[in-house]
């Protein structure tokens, strides 16, 4: 059997030989898009401009005059439709590592003033960081987002620059729909001070790429920081959801994404004449589908190889045993304890570390250590996403369509997670067993280099590895990965 580390060599050397999307149009039309804004932060309005495009209502660039080309390279370069990286010079030994990512601590604790804990999204652990680094004077503003609002209010679908603790407490919560939260990076940047940003994997990944072409990025913006990111819902489903209730967005008063418990009302809102409407947050994921169709979703999160956050100074994420709080009226007594809003939080860098302290050590936030494997414990999801992301890698580019590069780290963390059998045997254990498939079904389907290096692997993946491929070429062929592109007046 070959070694490990030259199995990893290959898949790490397959990934990265994968053609990148070439344009910014096609990183929209290959599927590879998430709607971060940063190209029109970096091409500026009057070309590229963000917008919900029908019928998905997904949050996307709208190309309305022929742009420099040196700015359009600009935004290729920052896409991360076109590009993941990693932080530089770490490299995890096994798949467990590479799933958990760089991490100088790993706590879980809560935001200590108890309306930030009550209201926010889990426990206030993003809103806490974010204003004590304005107490203290770190930092001059955060860009975020106003994660509770309807989205056809057009004010809080991009980036929020928030001055103050009160501001940040306005952006609270987790927005399950699109929003750009780098639409307005120019500005943030042309302000020549100090900010953090907040948001998600894929967006940091965009600021990270932004540096290296960008050296204001690193000179200014001094803190990332970002969520756990299992994926969000299309518009459509708001849509949907009101439209069941018999809303009509003109009369919506309040609209929340989560918080008021943990997780709370998933959506909540209320109208001008006081009627409230929500879903237990259970039910808006898993169940939703009964009554309203499915929640459909835009095909990079399938493509994800960042869900983590694994290029952010500090990462904070929900910590239900299992992945899954327990719906609000059946909450049983040992998990009661639960709906007052508890997070993990990593910090990943020195800088991340330090503030994560200062906030600890200032009383902002009230933490205990935890154990790196209470990240698989609590994100079997992610994890199942992670160990079948090669091959979901390869299904996407067996049609030749192109796919974000990844650098040597991102690309050696999509190999580890596939190959390490260890990692590979946990993840197992949280999903239902995958139908029966053999060694000669995956040579079929694979490339022979990648097949070559997961035969090597133990019998028992081949049969996953397998139904991972053809579930991915399933929902490719019923076009899932096809988007329309807006050229506006091009
Ligand atoms: C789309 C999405 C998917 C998620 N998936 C998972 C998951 O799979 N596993 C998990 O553990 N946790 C997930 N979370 C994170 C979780 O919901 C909590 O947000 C997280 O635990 C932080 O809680 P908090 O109380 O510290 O956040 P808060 O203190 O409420 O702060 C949240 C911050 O996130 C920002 N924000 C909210 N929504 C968005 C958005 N769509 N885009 C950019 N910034 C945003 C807000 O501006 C705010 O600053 C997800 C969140 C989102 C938005
Ligand atoms: S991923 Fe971001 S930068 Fe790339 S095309 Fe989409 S919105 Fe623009
Ligand atoms: S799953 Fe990945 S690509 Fe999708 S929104 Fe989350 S971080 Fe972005």
């Amino acid at each position: 059997m070959a070694d490990i580390e030259d199995l990893a060599a290959l898949a790490t050397e397959w990934s990265r030989s994968i053609r990148a999307p070439a344009s910014l149009q096609e990183v929209v039309t290959s599927g590879n898009c998430v709607g971060c804004g940063i190209c029109e932060g970096i091409v500026g309005p009057e070309f590229i401009r963000m917008e919900v495009q029908p019928p998905k209502q997904r949050m996307r660039p709208v190309f309305l005059k022929e742009a420099e080309p040196k700015l359009l390279q600009k935004a290729l370069a920052a896409c991360p439709g076109a590009k993941v990286g990693s932080l530089p010079g770490w490299a995890p030994a096994t798949g467990m590592e590479a799933f958990v990512g760089k991490a100088i601590s790993i706590q879980r604790g809560y935001a200590t003033d108890p309306e930030t804990r009550l209201k926010a999204a889990a426990a206030g652990g993003l809103t806490t960081l974010g204003s004590h680094l304005l107490d203290t004077g770190k930092v001059a503003f955060v860009l975020h987002v106003k994660a509770c609002a309807l989205y056809s209010d057009v004010s809080a679908q991009g980036s929020k620059l928030s001055f103050t603790a009160a501001e940040v407490f306005e952006g609270k919560g987790s927005r399950y729909g699109p929003t750009a939260p780098l639409k307005s990076l120019e500005d943030a940047l042309s302000r020549n001070q100090p900010f953090a940003l907040v948001a998600k994997p894929c967006d940091i990944n965009a600021m990270r790429n932004c540096a290296l072409v960008d050296p204001r990025v690193d000179q200014l913006c001094k803190y990332m920081m970002t969520i756990s990111c299992g994926t969000f819902a299309d518009n459509e489903c708001v849509d949907k959801f009101l439209s069941k209730n018999k809303v009509d967005p003109s009369e919506v008063e309040e609209f929340r994404w989560r918080g008021h418990g943990c997780p709370g009302a998933c959506p909540y809102l209320r109208t001008k004449d006081g009627r409230e409407v929500s879903k237990d947050y259970v039910d808006f994921w898993f169940e939703n589908g009964q009554e309203l169709g499915p929640l459909t979703y835009q095909w990079r999160c399938k493509m994800c190889a960042d869900f983590i956050g694994y290029a952010a100074d500090v990462v904070v994420m929900d910590c239900w045993p299992g992945g899954l709080p327990q719906r609000r009226h059946e909450i049983t007594e040992d998990r009661k304890h639960e709906w007052d809003g508890w997070v993990l939080i990593i910090a990943r860098t020195e800088r991340g570390q330090e503030l994560v302290d200062s906030a600890k050590e200032a009383g902002k936030l009230t933490l205990g250590p935890a154990d790196p494997r209470e990240i698989l414990e609590t994100q079997p999801h992610q994890a199942r996403r992670a160990a079948s992301q090669l091959v979901r890698r390869a299904a996407h580019a067996a049609r030749g369509a192109p796919l974000p590069e990844l650098d040597a780290g991102a690309a050696l963390r999509v190999a580890r997670w596939a190959l390490d059998a260890n990692f590979v045997d946990e993840v197992m254990k949280t999903g239902p067993p995958a139908p029966s498939g053999d060694a000669a079904g995956l040579r079929e389907v694979l490339p022979q280099t990648l097949a070559e290096a997961l035969l090597q692997m133990p019998e028992r993946h081949i049969a996953y590895h397998l139904d991972n491929f053809k579930g991915t070429a399933k929902r490719l062929a019923r076009g899932d990965a096809v988007e329309p592109c807006c050229l506006g007046k091009l």
